[in-house]
């Protein structure tokens, strides 16, 4: 295309529809891909049920024999059969329990999957969230063709296509203190595979009042820890953990990364002491942590304190009931969210001191003289950045406040007016303390991008990545 002929708006218009039709046919192209995927998905669901059945009446029409296993049962789980230490005794007993799975995100994913396959009688899932895009390298459970759809769908889907004699129980809704009494109730264990403080108390305390073993996990960066909660006398959370760490110790994935795997191995973990309580075997992991570091490939196991006879929970004179439980208010005890979605907005500064994105545009397009801090850390910004933002990370605001200064004189001096100065950050937070900070140290006038990067990519450029 000749963009001579034409004046310049039309050039921007021709660019524009050209860039339009690229994304038209990557969305076209990622449409067919998913439909493709979800056809193969049902063909493999038709069979796999197909095989079941032909399987059921092949050998499972015979009674099921003196030992309690049917032949069906006997054929698909020899290999635990074939362990002494394992045997019948220990696959019946997998049979008649049911665990419960709080979470199936990259802890669940592995956690359902073993369940499932080994033959624990009955699964529930409890989980409120759809799969994203973004949860696919960690959360191994879930396809592509899943991304929009409930967890607990694509993570029951992917359990009755390993293994249809089971049980599987879809709570699609969040644990809270108002429903988990009724939902525990009907499990004989729990897998604590949450990623929030206010949960991981909440699902201890419920499993002290309702009396159950609970397997608790937690994965975050490269490191993964896991124990046995409430079992055969040993300490609940509320034992070791007393009162909550303050809320800056209190990191996610979604803040801090993590290495897909990481959650991976100790969801396998979980898992395998989830089978060690079911079916009576071994050593678990109560009064034990065990701790795992991804980078040294280290697994160090450390004893940990007995039950406290002064625990608030499970103390030889605690007080705590079923109904105290069901009024404790665990966001608040922790002063962090349950949810990831319902994270709290700072405000910390005046509104005179914040712009919303789009005014920052207009900002840009009238040439207002100015200068934007970018205020995340350094490996953020090499994620991705405002074209002509300085990095000035946070932690270093203080040491490099004469940067600041220096940038805004040269911007000054090249435009021959005085030049603004703007922060942003992620999500509107950091940078609302940066500008608080500026505010009191010479840069009376600072102000923050409301929302940070995350609203200008929702206001301003739809095509600025997020992450
Ligand atoms: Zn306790």
């Amino acid at each position: 295309m000749d963009y001579k002929i034409v004046g310049n708006g039309s050039a921007d218009i021709i660019h524009e529809i050209e860039k339009l039709k690229l994304d038209k046919k990557e969305i076209e192209n990622r449409i067919s891909k998913l439909e493709a995927q979800l056809k193969a998905d049902e063909a493999v669901q038709m069979k796999a049920n197909q095989a079941c059945s032909s399987y059921d009446s092949i050998l499972d029409g015979h009674a099921v024999s003196s030992n309690g296993l049917t032949p069906g049962m006997i054929y698909r789980y020899s290999r635990h059969l074939l362990l002494p230490d394992f045997g019948v005794e220990g696959q019946i007993n997998l049979a008649k329990s049911s665990i419960l799975v709080v979470g199936a995100g990259g802890l669940g994913s592995p956690v359902v999957l073993y369940l499932a396959s080994c033959g624990i009688g009955c699964i529930g899932i409890v989980d409120s969230d759809i799969v994203e895009l973004n949860n696919l390298h960690r959360q191994i459970i879930h396809p592509e063709a899943y991304v929009g759809h409930a967890k607990v769908k694509s993570a029951a889907a992917a359990c009755r296509a390993i293994n249809s004699s089971i049980n599987l129980v879809e709570h699609n809704q969040a644990l809270q203190a108002s429903n988990a009494l009724d939902i525990v109730s009907k499990y004989d264990i729990v897998v604590d595979a949450t990623d929030n403080l206010p949960s991981r108390y909440m699902i201890s305390d419920c499993c002290v009042v309702m009396n159950k073993p609970l397997i608790s996990g937690a994965a975050l960066g490269l490191e993964g820890q896991l124990t046995v909660y409430h079992h055969k006398g040993g300490p609940c959370y509320r034992c070791l953990f007393p009162t909550p760490p303050p809320t800056a110790a209190c990191q996610r994935c979604s803040d801090s990364g993590v290495l897909g795997v990481v959650p991976g191995v100790i969801g396998c973990l979980q898992a395998l002491e989830a089978i060690k309580v079911a079916s009576g075997i071994g050593e678990t992991l109560s009064g034990r942590m065990l701790i795992f570091d991804a980078l040294s490939s280290r697994i160090r196991i450390v004893k940990l304190r007995g039950r406290s006879l002064q625990c608030f929970a499970c103390g030889d004179n605690a007080d705590f009931t079923q109904q105290s439980f069901q009024s404790f208010d665990y966001e608040g005890f922790t002063q962090s969210p349950m949810s990831d979605k319902a994270r709290p907005k700072l405000s910390l500064i005046s509104d005179s001191a914040r712009i919303t994105s789009r005014e920052y545009k207009d900002l840009i397009d009238k040439q207002e003289p100015h200068i934007l801090v970018d205020v995340r850390p350094a490996h953020h910004f090499k994620i991705t950045a405002i074209p002509e933002s300085i990095n000035i990370p946070l932690s270093a605001l203080e040491d490099q406040i004469s940067l600041v200064d220096s940038h805004l004189k040269e911007v000054a001096k090249d435009s021959g007016k005085a030049a603004s100065l703007y922060v942003v950050c992620r999500r509107g937070n950091d940078s609302q303390r940066a500008v608080d900070f500026l505010n009191k140290n010479g840069f009376p006038l600072a102000k923050d991008i409301i929302g940070g990067l995350e609203s200008w990519a929702q206001d301003v450029d739809p095509s600025f990545p997020i992450y």
